[in-house]
């Protein structure tokens, strides 16, 4: 298995629920390594650019919205297979169709307010990170 960084964040409701430990939690304890962190608040503009992806869909303008409506924390997570592992600890989209045990089952509350963003691909994960950190900032390996 590649080592591999991907980009995760704990979204608006995760933070303001309190859930940013619990979700670390999560990740350090499967095994992946937090490389880089940050907490910020999106700005309209940032969010669309973000999720430019889904722009058209239904759900987009209220997932701008959402994602824009408090501090986030963003982090690069870096293991072996860790893009497809993050999802896997994260869960399907609708928590309600989300394997128990992971975050979105245990911790979600609906489909768009679902405490976590992970990035869903190699080519994701390098446009993702880079949308929110700059090389110097990913630290090495302890
Ligand atoms: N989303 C939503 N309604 C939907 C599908 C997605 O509100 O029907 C939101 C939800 O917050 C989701 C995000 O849009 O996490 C991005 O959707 P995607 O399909 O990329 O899901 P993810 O990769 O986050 O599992
Ligand atoms: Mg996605």
């Amino acid at each position: 298995m590649p080592v591999e960084r991907t980009l995760s964040i704990v979204k608006p409701d995760g933070v303001r629920r309190n859930q940013i430990g619990e979700v670390y939690r999560r990740f350090e304890g499967a095994g992946l390594r937090i490389v880089a962190a940050r907490m910020l608040q999106l700005t309209t503009s940032q969010a669309e650019l973000f999720y430019e992806v889904h722009r058209g869909r239904p759900f987009y303008g209220d997932l701008v919205r959402y994602m824009s409506s408090g501090p986030v924390v963003a982090q690069v997570l870096e293991g072996e297979d860790a893009i497809a592992r993050n999802r896997q600890i994260m869960g399907a989209t609708d928590p309600k169709k989300a394997v128990p045990g992971t975050i979105r089952a245990d911790l979600a509350e609906s489909i768009e307010a679902n405490v976590v963003h992970g990035s869903d691909s190699p080519e994701t994960a390098v446009r993702e990170i880079a949308f929110f950190f700059s090389t110097t900032e990913l630290c090495p390996r302890a």
